[in-house]
């Protein structure tokens, strides 16, 4: 397994997150990727391939996200930090909603609430430099995968699970995840995706929610008690073609590895049943029992569990970074997840 890293992986910003109302320091770290590079590179010694900005940005960008949001993101912190008294961080506090559906102007504070569906989604003024980083990162990985590796792990920040199509959320701005399997589909055909960060990945299930191509599965916290709140239930199968190919296995909180294990073998087993050419695992450590943002009780040692169950499946692999926010047992749960799936 080769590991790729992104030029932007560990880049300094000081965005805020507003979380039940309260303003703190952005729970997206430099200091993250800085732990999951040293389990990469030092304890598992991963060749980890520093990844060089692409000259453009991938068709796969234009595919997954629609060109106004794309125009939007790339465009946004230049216009907003013109008013004399913007903050330095892009945050929306007046919001497109349903008495009021109509952009009557596209000043950058009716932008922002357009394009970003929540107070934890900042955009600073490096923040389109530091997504096409992820982005090149994603791909790069996904077609390291298409020339014939086994796997491969993609170490990017922002993560981007929680991206859809045109709308910024959950700190994910780009949907890195979605592109590589875009990437992966083009050229192999059917992917699956098993999205095991302890939030929905909403923005996957979304992008390919009318495909048969792409199964979309996640494990997650039970979205009534836990974000993004408004999705991931297990209702929520798939539309027009695509109606089977999203499965949504929500869990209690609290929940431990015996019952975890229920649910990701039915994973497992529809993704078997899929029979996909190429496997994306949406790689979030926030289901750690002690992580500040989960409420499931996965430990270090459990991990090596699901790595092992995921590489019986004997299918080309990618890794691309989501969450996990418990920085001082991140390098620890990395090692225990690939020394599972790499059989060490
Ligand atoms: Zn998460």
């Amino acid at each position: 397994m080769k590991a790729y890293i992104s030029p932007t992986h560990d880049a300094v910003w000081t965005g805020n997150a507003m979380i039940r109302g309260v303003l703190k320091p952005h729970h997206d770290r430099a200091e993250r990727s800085i732990e999951i590079l040293a389990a990469l590179r030092d304890d598992l010694k991963l060749d980890c391939i520093n990844v060089q900005r692409a000259a453009q940005r991938p068709s796969e960008m234009l595919e997954v996200h629609a060109p106004d949001y794309l125009q939007y993101l790339e465009t946004a912190w230049e216009a907003w930090s013109q008013a004399p008294d913007a903050s330095f961080e892009i945050r929306p506090y007046i919001a497109v909603n349903r008495y009021f559906p109509d952009l009557r102007t596209r000043t950058p504070v009716v932008m922002a609430g357009h394009y970003l569906g929540d107070g934890g989604t900042p955009i600073v003024k490096d923040a389109w430099s530091n997504m096409a980083g992820s982005v090149d990162t994603a791909i790069e990985a996904a077609q390291a995968l298409i020339e014939g590796a086994e796997s491969a792990y993609a170490l990017l920040r922002p993560a981007g699970h929680h991206a859809m199509r045109d709308m910024g959320l959950g700190g994910c701005l780009i949907a890195n995840t979605a592109i590589a399997v875009q990437r992966l589909s083009r050229q192999l055909g059917r992917v699956a995706v098993l999205d095991i960060d302890v939030h929905h990945g909403n923005g996957s299930q979304q992008i390919f929610y009318d495909r048969d191509d792409v199964l979309t599965i996640s494990l997650h916290g039970k979205p009534e008690v836990l974000f993004p709140f408004l999705s991931g239930y297990a209702d929520e199968l798939g539309t027009g073609a695509g109606e089977g190919f999203n499965l949504n296995l929500p869990l209690e909180p609290g929940t431990e590895l015996s019952v975890y294990l229920k649910d990701f073998d039915k994973a497992l087993q529809r993704i078997q049943d899929f029979a996909p050419n190429a496997l994306v695992i949406a790689t979030g450590y926030d289901t750690f029992r002690h992580d500040p943002f989960g409420n499931i009780c996965i430990d270090t040692a459990d991990y090596r569990v699901l790595g092992d169950r995921i590489a019986q499946l004997k299918l080309p692999t990618l890794f691309v970074q989501e969450g996990g926010y418990k920085v001082d047992t991140l390098r620890s749960n990395v090692c225990a997840l690939l020394e599972g799936f790499l059989g060490r």
